[in-house]
């Protein structure tokens, strides 16, 4: 979940887009007239940035937020705004990076494994990460993953006990 950094397309083209404000501002660059009067596009493999002009700068946190709201990514909809940072974000990395494991359902983490051979209290179904905040009658946590993601006192105390 790579929140609150912006995603290097967007960052690029806002980029592209202050550089082409200076260009158009400036009738004394040479560069100035192969902007304003554009060559006819003859390979279509080719994607110049004049194709994707706009008459406003990209405005980085409104297309993000859009591109996002169509992502197909699991859980999405924990996160309303993506711009900002995440619940948790000030929780020690080894908290962090577990709820994110959580929050991304990606694959077993190795604590959690260890912890199921050692401790012999599989209730039977597969651990899967959502699983275990979700369902499981031996490690559920109340409200499950939305809770969890909100990263309140309660869901905080469930990540420290589980990953120990
Ligand atoms: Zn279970």
């Amino acid at each position: 979940m790579l929140s609150n950094i912006e995603p290097p397309v967007l960052r690029r083209k806002a980029a592209t887009d202050k550089l082409l404000e200076q260009i158009v501002k400036h009738d004394s660059w040479p560069i100035q007239p192969d902007i304003l009067s554009l060559p006819l596009l003859r390979l279509t493999s080719r994607k110049p940035l004049w194709l994707d002009l706009q008459p406003e700068p990209v405005d980085i946190k409104r297309r993000w937020r859009h591109n996002w709201k169509s992502a197909q990514v699991v859980n999405s909809h924990l996160v309303c705004d993506p711009t900002i940072r995440q619940p948790g974000f000030d929780l020690s990395r080894q908290q962090w990076s577990l709820l994110n494991r959580f929050r991304t359902e990606q694959g077993h983490c190795g604590a959690c494994r260890r912890k199921w051979r050692l401790t012999d209290t599989d209730c039977g179904e597969t651990q899967t990460m959502s699983h275990i905040v979700e369902s499981c009658p031996l490690t559920k946590l109340n409200g499950g993953l939305s809770r969890l993601h909100s990263a309140d006192e309660d869901a905080v105390s469930w990540l420290t006990n589980y990953g120990k």
